[in-house]
């Protein structure tokens, strides 16, 4: 079966991403709707989702929009036919007997459905139509979230089950996983139940909801929004809904109920219109005090609102086993939630899937948590669990388990797919160092980096660790949700506040140092990045030889919004990108005046295809949909580059003075225009220093660590004035940058 033509049926959240998905994978699709407006601005809403549905913008053309009535006979050529309409089995229903009026002999026909049976979806139809039906439950925002579950009847012909799943993992990059035809099937059924039991829990152990999300967070390995801030972001509302659909469709008896019962201070927020981000804010909201925004935090026992109070739990890494350990209230929270956690979802082996692995790797992929369940149980320990677990009834798994023995009952990873994953290597290769940053593993002939901290910020250790590496060729990878977002700030503005300006400056030279042996390493090197590769993270990625990149990167050279310019080579890597075009050889001032308004303006790419024109990324470099494929491309470079030389050092010739004055002339045109503000003038005119060469002419040459040099002096300058300052302490409290 091949699938050449998609018709997406329903053109809202969920059929839209479908759609640009398809779209993005250069997909012919077809996108209908009613005969309504809805159809019509399909395209437009589209165009602008936040974060962007499309890689490449310039394609939306190709996504077909019509209506039901109009175009309902696209439907005929269709291989592959997604129903997203509504949760409603009359509308469904209604649709189906439509399609399958209409669809070729042999064509798929899916249903988006999060809660509906397949049962009851199908009940209408014939033997032999229900053969070519089943769910494929894709998560929201489709570009983004890695997870497809699929569900079959036992109607189906399993042959086109396996070629639709194979269609979407290689063709639209999902980690697609067979699940049974049970409530919220895999991620939903497990990822509800545990909001929902670390938010019991948090009510119960009266802690306040900052608490609960420190430890159902980065600890755990779970997204920092926890779940109170999950909640807000999900909708307060949707999730109610969510939750009456589990109890109506789950038994009585199932532990799901004991935590979704109606909670009092919910159904007053809702009355309120605190629906969460969406609406007036929720557990948490956004308030005014004076002319500036303060995130405040409702009391869950006072239900008034006040400041948000930062948690620190000294706890920067994934830590399972320190976590449960810990002798105060986090740790036994802590141990309440994640030993719930790995009860319920062990009791649902064999019943919602007879792979507890698939049940790990759909909360990896629908949740983002960088461990599920059992690999929880396994971090603890059979026997240290059982050992503080108590009871547990009606779990054949558990009892099999504790009977056994076995503390190394895991097995594989990633079963769910033949690609061989980063995850499914680890296991397999030598640990050879581990700091508090980064990771190295020895797997053949050639080492593996990842990346440990929060967000993959880069500090002293994570340096170490790569300049240690070079030793075999080298890939630098991780499994997490970001490439890294840059140098830590928080790690530099420590020693910023003791006015220990010198340690800084020995840390950015480390750096530069670092990244110069990546780039003229004797083995290669190659980045594999998914997420954010910002600042320091895009300076790792543009001084290794190779680039293997994820289509779903952030990519860019950000240090202005914080009042720094890039001083891990990336001014002097951009300019030689764009020193070698055409124009640049015409005109010596091309490369540097381009780079100055990328670097300037802060420029990010949200996709290959957009960094490309920016040359954050290049041509040559591979671009990969499916994220589970970095790593095996990334070793086919390696392998393809075994007679691989070390490159030779590159020169610059940049015009000076007068190239900096042009430079100038346009911050005072920005100034005056109000673009920037005093502070913007200043980081600019060091950006305008360093890109111009410094003290320089054109009949002088310059070396790259020159370059480097420029970089430097320009950074610590910048670092010691109060507004670069004021710039980076915002950022760090807010997230947001600061114009000054
Ligand atoms: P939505 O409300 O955003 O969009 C539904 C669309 O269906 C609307 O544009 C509506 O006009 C259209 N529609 C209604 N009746 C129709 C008909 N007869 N013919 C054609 N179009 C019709 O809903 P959504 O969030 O996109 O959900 C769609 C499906 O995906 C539902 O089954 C839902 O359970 C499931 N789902 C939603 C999410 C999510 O996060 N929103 C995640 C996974 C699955």
């Amino acid at each position: 079966m091949e699938i050449k033509k998609v018709v997406v049926i329903g053109s809202g959240t969920m059929g839209s991403g479908i759609a640009a998905h398809l779209c993005n994978a250069d997909v012919p699709v077809t996108l209908l709707d009613l005969k309504t407006e809805i159809s019509e601005k399909a395209r437009e809403r589209i165009h602008k989702s936040r974060p962007p549905l499309l890689i490449d913008k310039t394609k939306i053309n190709n996504i077909k929009i019509g209506n039901i009535i109009d175009d309902f006979d696209t439907v005929k050529d269709a291989d592959w036919i997604v129903e997203a309409v509504v949760e409603r089995i009359d509308i469904k229903h209604d649709i189906y007997s439509k399609i399958f009026k209409e669809r070729k002999d042999g064509a798929i026909v899916s249903s988006n459905t999060s809660s509906i049976p397949i049962k009851v979806l199908s009940e209408k139809l014939s033997q032999n139509e229900k053969k070519d039906f089943c769910i494929t439950h894709f998560f929201n925002p489709v570009r983004y979230m890695g997870l497809l579950e699929i569900v079959k009847n036992e109607n189906n012909n399993l042959d086109k089950i396996n070629a639709l799943k194979l269609f979407c993992e290689k063709e639209l990059g999902k980690g697609a996983i067979i699940c049974n035809d049970t409530p919220g099937f895999l991620g939903n059924r497990i990822g509800v139940y545990a909001m929902q039991v670390a938010m019991t829990e948090a009510i119960n152990s009266k802690l306040s909801i900052e608490e609960a999300d420190a430890v159902f967070g980065r600890p755990m390995g779970i997204p920092k929004t926890g779940v109170f801030g999950l909640y807000d972001l999900i909708g307060i509302d949707l999730m109610v809904d969510v939750l009456k659909s589990f109890k109506k469709e789950l038994p009585d008896n199932d532990d799901f109920q004991n935590v979704a019962k109606e909670i009092p201070l919910i159904t007053k927020l809702i009355k309120d219109g605190y629906t969460g981000r969406k609406g007036k804010g929720g557990f948490y909201r956004m308030n005014k005090s004076g002319n500036q925004k303060v995130l405040e935090a409702i009391n869950l026992d006072t239900e008034e609102y006040s400041n948000s109070k930062k948690i620190d739990l000294k706890m920067d890494t994934v830590d399972i086993v320190g976590l449960i350990n810990r002798n105060d209230k986090y740790g036994k929270y802590a141990w309440s939630v994640i030993s719930k956690i790995i009860k319920y979802s062990s009791s649902l082996v064999p019943g919602i899937t007879d792979k507890f692995n698939d049940i790990d790797e759909a909360m990896r992929l629908g949740f983002n948590w960088a461990m599920g369940p059992f690999e929880m149980l396994k971090e603890i320990g059979p026997k240290n669990f059982f050992d503080r677990i108590g009871v547990f009834k009606n779990n054949q798994f558990l009892e099999n388990l504790s009977k056994s023995n076995n503390e190394d009952f895991y097995g594989e990873r990633q079963l769910y797919t033949k690609i061989e994953t980063l995850g499914k290597i680890k296991p397999l290769a030598l640990k050879l160092d581990k700091n508090k940053s980064a990771c190295t593993y020895r797997f053949k002939d050639y080492n593996i980096v990842e990346f440990t901290t929060k967000a993959n910020a880069l500090d002293y250790d994570s340096m170490d660790s790569l300049k240690n590496a070079t030793d075999k060729p080298l890939i630098i990878i991780n499994e997490s949700m970001q490439f890294s977002a840059g140098v830590n700030l928080s790690y530099t503005m420590d020693f910023v506040k003791k006015g220990d300006f010198k340690s800084v400056e020995k840390f950015i030279k480390y750096f530069q140092e670092t990244c110069k042996h990546l780039k003229y390493s004797k083995y290669p090197v190659v980045s594999a990045p998914s997420g954010l590769t910002l600042g320091g993270g895009f300076e790792i990625l543009v001084q290794s030889n190779f680039v293997a990149a994820h289509t779903n990167i952030v990519i860019g050279l950000v240090e202005t919004m914080v009042g720094l310019v890039p001083a891990g080579g990336g001014c002097k890597e951009m300019l030689w990108r764009w020193s070698q075009t055409d124009e640049a050889k015409k005109d010596p001032d091309f490369a540097p005046l381009k780079v100055f308004e990328i670097i300037g303006y802060g420029k990010t790419a949200t996709s290959p295809i957009e960094a490309e024109p920016l040359k954050y990324l290049m041509s040559s470099d591979k671009k990969i949909m499916n994220r589970n494929s970095l790593f095996p491309v990334a070793l086919d470079i390696i392998n393809e580059n075994k007679n691989f030389s070390p490159l030779k050092e590159c020169t610059f010739k940049l015009s000076g003075k007068t190239l900096k004055e042009k430079m100038t002339n346009i911050l005072e045109k920005l100034y005056n225009d109000k673009i920037i503000l005093d502070h913007g003038v200043v980081v600019g005119s060091e950006l305008a220093h360093v890109l111009s060469g410094g003290d320089t002419s054109l009949d002088k040459t310059l070396s790259e660590d020159d370059l480097y040099k420029l970089e430097l002096d320009s950074f610590m300058r910048l670092i010691e004035t109060d507004k670069t300052q004021a710039r980076i302490n915002h950022t760090l409290t807010t997230g947001k940058p600061l114009i000054n």
